[in-house]
């Protein structure tokens, strides 16, 4: 190796990374420039064939495990070692975008790409990860095979699941040709890294290219019951009735006023259902969601007390029924430190701007920290949009996000050509 090859020097091809985004875009591209590649559908299968066909001709060996993940491997010197991994999703949601998912899985392969291109022998074997259904807009859970991997679901629960034809996820998956058969989970990675759009404004209001992702926000999830008495919105006076959308509406500000108190709160209520929802009656039922994040399990019980404390103050004196039930917790997530540690010092290495930064959103990292040292990157996305067809990333700070992975790699699969 010549001096210029040095890993600092080193870098990805971005005209090469933004062509295979591209043309993987063109795959369930919406009129709108958006993606719409559903998990498990046709669309899907075309995505894969086409990833594994990359991954094929840069040498890789892929495998698929039994909840359809697929694995493509590039051989390490010391190749018993536990492999450096990357990766992410390639479904999307009905009206995604062409990043989200895509990009993680695109830069693990042009690392791969990138190290072919120079020669270069890591250590420790590359994979790049690609999990199915991150999703979960046809199948539940969500990030139901990065779970699977971490052992949150077996096999069997994944494979169950079921779309609202009544499909089965394993048919689907058969029917696609893509039910593997390497064992899902039970093996050690060395590392974990995941690259992914930011999802939200921060990275672009504070004029920064990485985010140094140290961990996601932990969620808590409630449906909440609001009963009171339908009647008539004429004859019924005021103090006599008993209004379920009143009652909702007094906690859906609460809702508000709970998650504004800290920085690293959020309180969300996305969902309402009002019953009869007829012009002239008063609501006799009232039901919405409640998803509560924060960065601390201490944070979420303030925001769930908060909760439950407005809920029976409202019942009492307006005479509802209340009732709280907890549908989702994911407790909230710490990276690992030396992978934290090894791409900050990427991004400061490469000179970027970078800022840590929290996940408000949930990855398949999350579950794949619990079983392995983990951490990702994040780039900004154009005004914080994303699960929208208008989602939009710059080719620049795509590469500068690749060549940050790029480094995180090397750091922790060991180039000892470099050394
Ligand atoms: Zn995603």
């Amino acid at each position: 190796m010549d001096a210029a090859s040095k890993p600092t020097d080193l870098r990805i091809n971005a005209e090469r990374l933004w062509a295979s985004l591209m043309e993987m875009a063109k795959i369930g591209a919406t009129p709108k420039g958006g993606v719409r590649r559903l998990t498990l559908t046709d669309l899907d299968r075309q995505s894969r064939d086409l990833f594994v066909a990359w991954c094929k001709a840069a040498g890789l060996t892929v495998s698929v495990d039994g909840v359809g993940s697929i694995f493509a491997r590039r051989a390490g010197r010391k190749d018993a070692l536990p492999p450096v991994v990357s990766g992410s999703h390639l479904d999307t949601q009905p009206s995604g975008g062409r990043f989200d998912g895509c990009f993680g899985v695109m830069a693990a392969l042009e690392v791969a790409r990138t190290l072919n291109d120079r020669g270069i022998q890591t250590e420790a074997p590359f994979e790049i990860a690609m999990w199915t259904n991150e999703e979960g807009s046809r199948f539940l859970p969500v990030m139901g095979a990065s779970g699977a991997f971490a052992g949150v679901h077996t096999t069997e629960e994944i494979l169950a699941g079921r779309d609202v034809d009544g499909t089965a996820f394993g048919d689907a998956l058969r029917a696609i040709g893509y039910a593997g058969t390497a064992p899902v989970g039970g093996r050690r990675l060395g590392a974990y890294f995941e690259a992914h759009i930011e999802q939200g404004p921060i990275l672009e209001n504070t004029g920064n290219t990485i985010g140094v992702v140290t961990g996601a926000l932990g969620q808590r999830w409630f449906e909440v019951t609001v009963t009171g008495m339908d009647a008539h919105a004429g004859p019924t006076p005021m103090h006599l009735r008993r209004d379920a959308l009143l009652g909702a509406s007094y906690l859906i500000q609460e809702v508000n006023r709970l998650g504004s108190a800290t920085e690293h709160s959020r309180g969300t209520v996305g969902m309402i259902v009002n019953r009869p929802n007829s012009r002239n009656v008063v609501p006799g039922e009232t039901v919405f969601s409640v998803d509560f994040r924060d960065t601390d399990v201490s944070g979420l019980d303030r925001m769930e007390q908060g909760l439950r404390a407005a809920a029976e103050r409202f019942a009492a004196e307006h005479k509802l029924g209340l009732a709280i039930r907890q549908t989702i917790f994911f407790p909230p997530c710490h990276f690992d430190q030396s992978c934290v540690t090894a791409v900050r010092a990427a991004a400061e290495g490469l000179g970027y701007p970078h800022m840590d930064i929290v996940s408000g959103a949930g990855h398949d990292a999350v579950y794949i920290a619990r079983v392995a040292p983990t951490a990702m990157i994040f780039v900004p996305c154009e005004g914080g949009i994303s699960h929208n067809e208008i989602e939009n990333a710059k080719p620049e700070d795509l590469a500068a996000g690749c060549n940050v992975l790029l480094q995180a790699v090397l750091a922790k699969a060991g180039a000892s050509s470099f050394l």
